[in-house]
């Protein structure tokens, strides 16, 4: 059931499903920009240009920004040349309004929305996140059940000392994921009902690659070039 239109694969999954490992993995595999809505607009407050000044209070205030904006950001995106033969959407839609505005970009520029949920169990997700630990100097982040740092609480990178980030505690993931339930799930029964492939993957206990390698079958089975590539085991390199 193969294609010519290029894939837009909008990749939805709760904070800590693993979402930004995989558009890494995905963005490898099938040589497609991975367009993220929430690095776009740090890179426009970082020039301090007009989106950059309209959205840096909302941001700050854990606020979304306006539909019309992001969705005039990702439109211009969308028009780029590298995003010929697909694009990897992350972060973005988070609203009904911003779903609907897609699927008409998509069809506007000839592309074919592909939806990938990976699902995880709430209770693994705050374990997972309340024991992630980042290094305040160069970003780096380790799990202590998973990826501890060889010292206890020192970066093994730099030697700082490792912080837990502000929304990593519990109060605030638990936060964060009623907020995800109540703004996503509404975009995914929209999709549904559109009739937008959904390729479900279960993020829970398998590692990246696994994860990484049932998406390449899912998307595989929608007919898109390039993701059989991750079903082999180990090709998926970093
Ligand atoms: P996180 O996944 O931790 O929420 P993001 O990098 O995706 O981080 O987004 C950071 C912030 O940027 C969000 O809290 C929100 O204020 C803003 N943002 C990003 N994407 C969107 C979007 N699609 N619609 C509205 N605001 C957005």
């Amino acid at each position: 059931m193969g294609t010519s239109l290029a894939p837009a694969i909008i990749l939805f999954g709760s904070p800590g499903s693993g979402k930004g490992t995989q558009a890494k993995l995905l963005r490898q595999l099938l040589r497609a920009p991975h367009i993220s809505t929430g690095d776009m607009l740090r890179s426009h407050i970082e020039a301090g240009d007009e989106v950059g000044r309209a959205s840096q209070q909302l941001i700050r205030a854990g606020k979304l920004v306006s539909d019309d904006l992001v969705n005039e950001l990702v439109k211009e995106r969308l028009r780029q040349a590298d995003c010929c033969s697909g694009i990897i959407l992350d972060g973005y839609p988070r609203t009904l309004k911003q779903a609907k505005s897609l699927l008409e970009m998509t069809a506007e520029n000839g592309f074919r929305p592909i939806v990938v949920h990976l699902s995880v169990d709430y209770a693994k997700t705050v374990a997972r996140l309340s024991g992630r630990r980042q290094c305040p100097v160069c970003g780096t982040l380790y799990s202590l059940k998973t990826n501890p740092p060889k010292v206890a609480g020192i970066c093994d990178l730099d030697g700082a000392a490792l912080i837990t980030r502000e929304d990593d505690r519990e109060a605030v993931i638990r936060e964060r994921l009623r907020e995800y339930d109540s703004l996503t799930l509404p975009i995914l029964n929209f999709y549904r009902k559109a009739g937008v492939p959904m390729v479900e993957v279960s993020a829970g206990e398998a590692s990246p690659d696994q994860i990484a390698r049932q998406i390449g079958q899912g998307l595989n089975d929608f007919g898109v070039a390039g993701a059989m590539d991750a079903v082999s085991p180990g090709s998926v390199s970093r």
